[in-house]
């Protein structure tokens, strides 16, 4: 490895950062990662903390499964790469969509299709839910609808449907035919309506009337998160999801479930769908199929979709997908994962970590004026939003939510900043002790606000 003035040097001269400023690097100089066991990360300083954010909602097995790591290093000696696009296709990858579409098999999903990560996975989502109504005789139908403070990656069909400006604003013009609803978040919204339910009622109403407004006949797809995660872990009431379906079935509007941050067991169960009780037509996955060690995602089908291609004649070739769809060496890391996410039953672990933490940070919310609400409570994802004003909602200067993540971090754990939202997304194999690290690291930080 380079000597530490070598990197600090060109992260900042050369390396532009995703979700980053690139004139930024300088003046605040990101942390270097450079090692990292069990749950918990080492920077250049050899400073080690306990990482409650997962990488990026995705080390689900935590950093130190070697049952992944020597799937993924034999592969590469027996294939590390063939094409799978149509005339070819290996053996990893085969019992790689087994071992996926067995994961979902409750969720009624029947066929997998790879890509390499989230947006891959919500565009070719979002690319069959419209030649789905094209083959049925439907072209008109090319409309889609999303929530506000949704998030579903960064290519043009996913911006499209991002219910977050930042992420839309400087690329416009985006796809054209993408509508939002607001969000189920209590805390904030158009009705100020602070019930759940009732709010999951007034944005059903208001499905129907942009329904209505749009003409049914227009709309391929109704996209959502079952509990949005980088809009800041809202989560709906339990109502909400079902009465979306149930919208969406009587107008002949596919479901879509995003489920990048909450398939694969970080919600406490294998689904977000499933939570709610929904089964929808098409599921985009990433992060946890991999525990984040190999860039894979994969788009899932239900028999009702499925059908309609594999019944279609010449019309239902599929006309997208990626370089890296199947890799191999992805595929080998899948089957791993999936395998060590079943053994390790990480789902049960994320139920009661996640009731911890939550519980734990709605205790230091009785502390802490600073903190204005307190999202999560179903597995590990917790969101803390965090105000100037309690009774104004303002919300935090970026300074102070700089000073809060900085002295997290010197206290014991890596967080993540969402604007004025604290998100945390641990390991799932994460024990009772290491929550209480995060606990205790977000406890000094509150009080250096
Ligand atoms: N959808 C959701 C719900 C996500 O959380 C993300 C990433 N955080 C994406 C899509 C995009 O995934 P990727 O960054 O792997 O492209």
């Amino acid at each position: 490895m380079k000597d530490e003035n070598f990197l600090k040097e060109n992260n900042a001269r050369h390396l532009w950062h995703p979700m980053g400023h690139p004139g930024d690097a300088q003046q605040n100089p990101p942390k270097i990662i450079t090692d990292a066991e069990g749950v918990k990360i080492t920077d250049i300083d050899g400073h080690s903390v306990v990482d409650a954010v997962g990488g990026l909602w995705c080390v689900n097995l935590g950093y130190s499964n070697d049952v992944v790591k020597e799937a993924i290093s034999k592969q590469l000696y027996d294939l590390p790469y063939y094409s799978a696009f149509a005339g070819s296709t290996n053996p990893p990858a085969i019992e790689a969509s087994h071992a996926v579409r067995e994961f979902f098999e409750e969720d009624g999903m029947a066929r997998v299709f790879f890509t390499s990560g989230g947006s891959d996975s919500v565009e070719t989502c979002l690319r069959l839910a419209r030649q789905y109504h094209r083959l049925r005789g439907e072209p008109t139908r090319t409309k889609f609808l999303s929530l506000k403070k949704g998030y579903h990656g960064t290519h043009f069909g996913g911006a499209s449907v991002n219910g977050n400006n930042r992420f839309r604003l400087n690329y416009e013009p985006l796809l054209p035919g993408c509508h939002h609803l607001p969000a189920p978040y209590p805390y904030r919204n158009p009705f100020n309506e602070t019930d759940p339910a009732k709010l999951a009622q007034n944005i059903a109403a208001v499905l129907e009337d942009e329904i209505a407004f749009q003409g049914a006949e227009n709309i391929a797809a109704l996209i959502m998160e079952p509990i949005l995660g980088a809009g800041g872990v809202i989560v709906p009431d339990a109502t909400f999801m079902p009465l979306m379906r149930e919208i969406c079935d009587r107008h002949g509007i596919l479901l879509i479930s995003d489920e990048v941050i909450t398939g694969f067991g970080r919600t406490g169960d294998w689904s977000g769908a499933r939570h709610w009780g929904v089964k929808p037509d098409m599921m985009s996955t990433a992060k946890g199929i991999t525990s984040g060690y190999f860039p894979v995602g994969a788009a899932l089908f239900s028999d009702k979709v499925a059908e309609v291609f594999e019944t279609a004649g010449a019309d239902g070739a599929i006309f997208t997908g990626y370089t890296y769809s199947a890799h191999p060496v992805g595929a080998a890391a899948v089957i791993a994962t999936l395998s060590e996410t079943k053994r390790l039953n990480t789902a049960a672990n994320a139920g009661p970590r996640g009731t911890q933490l939550f519980e734990g940070v709605q205790k230091l919310a009785e502390k802490y004026d600073i903190i204005g609400d307190v999202r999560g409570g179903h597995g590990l994802m917790t969101g803390i939003e965090i105000v100037s004003d309690k009774a104004a909602k303002t919300p935090m200067n970026a300074a102070t939510m700089k000073r809060i993540h900085e002295t997290t971090y010197q206290a014991g754990a890596m967080v993540r900043l969402g604007m004025h939202n604290i998100l945390m997304s641990p390991p799932l194999t994460i024990t009772e002790d290491e929550v209480n690290v995060i606990l205790s690291a977000l406890d000094a930080g509150f009080a250096a606000a």
